[in-house]
């Protein structure tokens, strides 16, 4: 037998979400009847996906990073292609999986990654596949939490965070002996060295593919919130040495900006501005994710700043007391957010601010606060959330126990995971009818075209980059109040 039939062939699958940049698809989807605005809404769609705002997916590099003899790894990103279920889809495939698909069931694994609002589709395409004969391997965040929920869907599947699980089963489909389930009985060591490699990607694609993990891991428990239960409260970090390698060895070949993934870069303050001290000389642009106690950081910031941070997210969630105790968000304090912000704005990075509106703090005033915040500080992207009582969060237990799931908590792949403008609970201080008006309202006052111009002007940095997220935020926040009020008259109030 020639060598090459020996060859595992795996596929990892990365299903688009309905969230963010790629949300859009499902706002899309509604029939729109005027003809200009369905023309309008193609363009610009069409626009935002030649952008390519979109990132690979982080997991999924990691995994196809796994060497083992005799198993060859390809990566199929369903925002962009379909999946190739049959050798005649071979002409739109990427070229890496070209010869991969002359046969009927070329596939010797499938993997999907799946995330709780996404379950159905994930578990749509695995039973598909499975018909076909081909094997699945599911993991993730909803296989983690739900494992039950994913049995019947799949031939094999990953508990918890699947770096070293990986490698062990690569290694038994090689030699015949997959096992059905595979778990680790601690949180890998992030301190091992474990080289990202992109040899599976199709780099002209992305925005970027310069995307770095330093760690994981988040010592806070906001209550809407899963890190923690899904990667634990101690901060695991990567070895410095490491990441520096990656960055320079990512640089040499892709001079687009870096993105560094972690939920909270600043969290452990001593190790980051090690870091970025390090990473100084290579001259790299980044974007980052980061707490706003970074203003009161005052030297991490400034090494932030040396080298080359453009902007970061901040997860600002709410600027009322009582709701930040409500949902423990206990990091940083209602009070100190203004100065932090513009502290962080004055030492030249733009930041995009997440609020969450319809906490258990808020009231009908709260709108008019967030406004009066935002040009206060003059936040340079705003990003406004209803709360998501993601299935597994301690919220979810607690809107369930107290009755104010608009979904069914027992079927939670009925829980719907959007854009984020989505109504799946009661608001405590008020009714849904006045919640959904001051929602709408609150938003089309933040997001206009004039003042997506002006923030994009007076951004510190990226000012390209603000201004087109905030034009693309006017456009996808005014489908997604269409969305609102169509969700709304279908509940019949
Ligand atoms: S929201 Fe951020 S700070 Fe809070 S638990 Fe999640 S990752 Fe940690």
């Amino acid at each position: 037998m020639a060598e090459q039939e020996m060859i595992k062939k795996v596929l990892l699958v990365f299903l688009p979400s309905e969230s963010g940049v790629d949300g859009a698809r499902s706002l899309y989807g509604e029939k729109e009847e005027n003809p200009f605005f369905s023309w309008f809404n193609r363009s610009l769609r069409a626009i935002i996906k030649q952008s390519q705002f979109a990132i690979p997916p982080l997991s999924l590099m990691i995994l196809s990073s796994v060497d083992v003899p005799g198993v060859e790894q390809s990566i199929c990103d369903m925002r962009f292609e379909e999946f190739p279920f049959e050798p005649s889809v071979s002409d739109r495939l990427p070229h890496t999986h070209l010869e991969l698909v002359h046969e009927k069931n070329a596939w010797d694994l499938v993997g999907i990654s799946v995330q709780t609002g996404m379950a159905k589709k994930a578990f749509e395409l695995a039973d598909q596949l499975r018909a076909r004969g081909i094997s699945v391997v599911l993991g993730g965040a909803h296989v983690t939490l739900f494992p039950e929920s994913c049995r019947p869907h799949a031939d094999v599947l990953v508990h918890g965070e699947a770096d070293d699980l990986w490698k062990e089963l690569l290694t038994d489909l090689a030699s015949g002996s997959i096992k059905p389930d595979y778990h680790s009985e601690s949180f890998p060591d992030l301190g091992q060295s474990r080289p990202v490699q992109k040899r599976a990607l199709i780099k002209s694609r992305y925005f970027t593919t310069n995307l770095i993990q330093t760690g994981r891991g988040c010592q806070y428990s906001c209550d809407f919130c899963n890190v923690h239960l899904l990667n634990g409260r101690a901060l695991r970090r990567r070895a410095i040495s490491d990441v520096v390698s990656e960055v320079a060895r990512f640089h040499e070949h892709d001079r687009r900006i870096f993105f560094f993934v972690d939920d909270s870069i600043n969290a452990d303050p001593l190790y980051a501005r090690e870091l970025f001290e390090k990473l100084v000389p290579l001259k790299i642009r980044w974007f980052g994710q980061a707490t706003t106690t970074l203003g009161q950081q005052r030297e991490l910031l400034q090494t932030f700043a040396d080298s080359g941070c453009q902007a970061l997210l901040v997860g600002i969630e709410s600027i009322e007391p009582a709701s930040r105790s409500a949902h423990k968000k206990n990091q940083n304090r209602a009070g100190e957010l203004v100065k932090a912000i513009t502290t962080i704005r004055e030492a030249g990075i733009s930041l995009y601010g997440s609020f969450i509106y319809g906490l258990d703090g808020d009231t009908l005033d709260t709108p008019a606060a967030i406004l009066d915040f935002v040009r206060a500080t003059k936040l340079d992207v705003p990003g406004i959330n209803i709360l998501r009582p993601t299935p597994g969060t301690q919220v979810f237990e607690r809107l369930r126990e107290e009755g104010r799931l608009l979904f069914d908590p027992l079927d939670i792949t009925s829980y719907r995971y959007s854009f984020g403008q989505e109504m799946l609970y009661r608001p405590k201080n008020m009714s849904l009818d006045a919640f959904v008006e001051s929602y709408s309202a609150l938003t089309q006052e933040l997001f206009t075209v004039k003042n997506a111009v002006v923030r994009g002007l007076s951004a510190p940095r990226a000012k390209s980059a603000v201004m087109l997220f905030n034009l693309f935020y006017t456009h996808l926040y005014a489908l997604s109040r269409h969305d609102l009020q169509h969700q709304w008259k279908k509940r019949g109030k």
